[in-house]
């Protein structure tokens, strides 16, 4: 990956200017879900319950809805059991963080309630993931902070991706062309060298599902595109995730110098008003290590 050519790069996050101290006491309980809910696992599968989403897999111009989505990622998690990610598309629509970040994983993502994309880490060098989007670029604040807390990253900056695939022709297909992306990946395969035949995409899910098990849609080989489209998006606190401008404030810790949000951090307005240094919780852990008190 050329982290060199991203012309089109473009800062996401801008930081926030609060140095602020306080006294409040914080547990660590609190230090580390503020803000950011764990991802919930997919539930299980519809078996022997296909009929009530018969209609919305073969019907043309169905959008796929959360159940469909759920039940292909419960194929997948089963057929798959090495890839991470796969939770319950529903519990995503927060702030979330995986258990088990580190590992390779594929994620089906809803974007502002109408859109489905795959996020994925597999291929990435570390700290980058890439979004598989079949409609285009869509990087928003608001989908690049949901995107980047999956990642969990410990270090600074986060790189987004937005590889070249093949995009759908109408509005509806979406979720089809993100399930064989993310089996595509689970597969070890690469989504950008894959031209999918639209037509055939529903018959083959709904018969997927009958067989219980995901197999490749029909497809040709196409030569991808090397150019990534490429957004970088600075991390902080405990919880890896951006600043939201006008959302949340930031507060500097004066012993490591990371920045935290007031949410983690478990911080009132009235906390901010009075200061001289911030001790994060962390820090003050340490502290409290070393000096007894
Ligand atoms: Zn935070
Ligand atoms: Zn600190």
């Amino acid at each position: 990956m050329d982290m060199s050519s991203h012309q089109e790069e473009e800062e996401v996050v801008s930081h926030g200017l609060k140095e602020n101290t306080c006294q409040v006491t914080c547990q660590m309980d609190d230090t580390v879900l503020m803000g950011v809910q764990q991802g919930q696992p997919a539930p299980p599968l519809l078996l022997g319950n296909l009929g009530s989403i018969q209609n919305i897999v073969l019907g043309q111009n169905t959008w796929l809805d959360d159940e469909v989505m759920d039940h292909s990622q419960a194929l997948l998690r089963r057929q798959y059991p090495q890839v991470g990610g796969l939770y319950a598309v529903t519990s995503l629509t927060q702030l979330t963080s995986f258990s088990s970040p580190a590992q390779g994983f594929v994620q089906i993502l809803n974007v502002f309630g109408n859109h489905w994309v795959t996020v994925s880490n597999i291929g990435c060098e570390e700290g980058t993931l890439n979004v598989y989007d079949s409609l285009g670029i869509n990087n928003k604040h608001d989908f690049c902070s949901q995107v980047v807390s999956l990642l969990q990253y410990s270090g600074k900056t986060v790189w987004i991706g937005w590889p070249h695939v093949q995009q759908q022709q109408g509005w509806s297909d979406c979720g089809l062309f993100t399930i064989a992306n993310s089996l595509t990946l689970c597969m070890g395969g690469d989504p950008g060298k894959l031209c999918y035949d639209q037509k055939q995409m529903r018959d083959h899910l709904f018969s997927c599902f009958v067989d219980g098990s995901l197999t490749p849609f029909p497809s040709c080989e196409r030569t991808p595109l090397p150019e990534v489209h490429f957004c970088d998006v600075e991390v902080y606190c405990t919880c890896r995730r951006p600043y939201r401008i006008a959302l949340e404030l930031m507060v500097e810790c004066g012993r490591c110098g990371e920045w935290f949000h007031d949410q983690c951090e478990d911080l009132q307005p009235d906390d901010l008003i009075s200061m001289e240094e911030y001790m994060c919780c962390i820090c003050r852990v340490t502290h409290m290590g070393k000096y007894g008190k």
